[in-house]
């Protein structure tokens, strides 16, 4: 391989942080340059860590930097779309973490300008494509073998949100995975969708709606529930079964283990199984292939993983989920033409 890709982190936060170790630590062909942060103190606290550059919080001096080649948006999502433009500006590559933007307009002018580079330059963090379990559903719903698919019945639940945490995140910041994966699985487009307001959970008393439930409706019928959770006081538990004509597939458990035991050999009687709250340990192993496969796309000059259309096909339904709310119908999800450079 070439030399080591060297990349410039904005956000040293959750994952910001966990993309910086990976790099670093597991990724070939890639290293991390810099760092920088909107607050200047945790920027420099990272890259105190690993010996690099922190920019503090001049994030777009890093961007501008001669020695940056990539950049790794791991900011908020609010800040997704004026940092992918100003990469984009440098004709540099781009990982931009979920969601591309909160909506969908912020997306076409990012892939305008892509266009005008005459490249795919940016890939969007949509890591559950990489993870083993979808991965299999998708190659046995793709074989054929148990007829077509007719539903998907499907869970984002989390732990709790941080302050500010808003009803419309629950669609651009949470079932944005769900948008994504569901149409990847199916191979089919969201005709039209519709966000239904259920009964309130008692975690929710937090001026958001928790749970919600959004339903998508593919161009060949293929009907979707994603039950979303914001704070479920459990854990974080992601559910996915695509029900076919002749049988389902179902997304694994994390943890396969399933103890069995008696009340007096332990204090957890019956049947147990462990339960995660970390979406980091979750996902880690579908975060490391996404990551590797980033870097050797870029290498080649070729990004092959999720693109600026997929961000932007996920905020044009997550729009129409969020316009639905409160009335009642489904509202069609009416995406520009595709252009060629996606196909
Ligand atoms: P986080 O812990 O809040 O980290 C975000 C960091 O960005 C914080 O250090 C924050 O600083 C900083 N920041 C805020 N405004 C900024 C600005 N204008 N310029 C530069 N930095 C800024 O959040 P997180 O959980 O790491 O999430 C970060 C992003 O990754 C989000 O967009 C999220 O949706 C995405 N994400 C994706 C996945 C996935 O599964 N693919 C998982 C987790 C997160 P302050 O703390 O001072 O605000």
């Amino acid at each position: 391989m070439a030399q080591d890709l060297k990349i410039g982190i904005i956000g040293c936060g959750a994952i910001g942080k966990d993309h910086c170790r990976r790099i670093i630590q597991t990724v070939p062909g890639a290293t991390v340059v810099a760092v920088s942060d909107y607050v200047a103190a945790a920027a420099d606290e990272t890259a105190a860590l690993y010996g690099i550059r922190s920019f503090g919080n001049d994030c777009d001096g890093m961007i501008k930097d001669p020695e940056v080649e990539a950049v790794v948006i791991t900011s908020i999502d609010p800040t997704h779309h004026d940092y992918v433009m100003k990469v984009l500006a440098e004709k540099k590559w781009c990982f931009c973490e979920k969601p591309l933007s909160q909506n969908a307009k912020d997306c076409e002018e990012i892939m305008a300008k892509e266009l005008e580079i005459g490249k795919k330059m940016v890939q969007v963090g949509f890591m559950r494509r990489y993870d083993r379990g979808y991965a299999e559903m998708k190659r046995i719903i793709e074989s054929g073998e148990i007829g077509r698919p007719i539903l998907i019945k499907a869970a984002h639940r989390n732990v709790s949100q941080g302050p500010g945490f808003k009803t419309e995140n629950g669609v651009t910041n949470v079932a944005i995975h769900e948008l994504d994966i569901c149409r990847w699985l199916l191979g089919e487009e969201y005709k039209d969708v519709q966000c239904v307001r259920v009964r309130q959970s008692a975690n929710s008393n937090k001026g958001y709606d928790n749970p919600q439930v959004m339903l998508m409706r593919t161009q060949n019928d293929c009907f979707i529930d994603v039950e979303v959770q914001v704070a479920d006081g459990y854990g974080y538990d992601i559910q996915c079964e695509v029900v076919c004509e002749n049988g389902t597939v179902k997304l694994p458990d994390p943890y396969a283990v399933v103890r069995r035991s008696r009340p007096d050999v332990t204090k957890d009687p019956g049947e147990t199984m462990p339960i995660m709250t970390d979406w980091k340990e979750r996902f880690i192993e579908a975060y490391d292939i996404e990551m590797c496969e980033w870097v050797k796309s870029v290498h080649a000059g070729q990004l092959t993983g999720p693109s600026s259309w997929d961000g932007y096909v996920a905020c044009v339904a997550g729009d129409a989920l969020n316009a639905s709310r409160g009335t009642s119908e489904f509202l069609p999800v009416k995406t520009i033409e595709k252009p060629e450079l996606y196909k």
